[in-house]
């Protein structure tokens, strides 16, 4: 909760089932959302970024935490992770929340439980 992983310009990218359960969230419909809250990347729409360098939905926390896009809910658990361990202890640096100290075995199962959990 300490909102790191919502701070910078990586993007936060949101598919069309995000985009229908944030704009229903939002109490608005798909089109404002996507012109008030997404920029867009090539063809995929991202979350935009205030100045503050936040995401535009952080206000001490995520505002829209039921409804978050899937990459939100996983992080730090990410396939990158599963790709090469080592990304583990590098993004150590980036989020307070990881522990370097962990059985990388352990780890790599947890995260596939968690990828299995948030697949769509
Ligand atoms: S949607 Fe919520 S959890 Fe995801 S980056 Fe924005 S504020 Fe953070």
């Amino acid at each position: 909760m300490c909102g790191d992983c919502c701070r910078g310009f990586g993007g936060t990218f949101v598919d069309e089932q995000e985009i229908e359960a944030i704009s229903k969230y939002l109490d608005m419909d798909r089109a404002t959302f996507l012109r008030d809250y997404c920029h867009w990347s090539g063809k995929r729409p991202l979350i935009r970024t205030a100045e503050s360098g936040y995401c535009i939905f952080f206000d001490k926390l995520c505002t829209i935490h039921e409804v978050k896009p899937r990459m939100c809910k996983l992080w730090p658990f990410i396939e990158g992770v599963l790709a090469d361990p080592a990304n583990w202890t590098a993004m150590h640096t980036m989020c307070p929340g990881i522990r370097t100290d962990v059985d990388k075995e352990e780890l790599t199962a947890h995260i596939r439980q968690e990828l299995l959990k948030h697949s769509k």
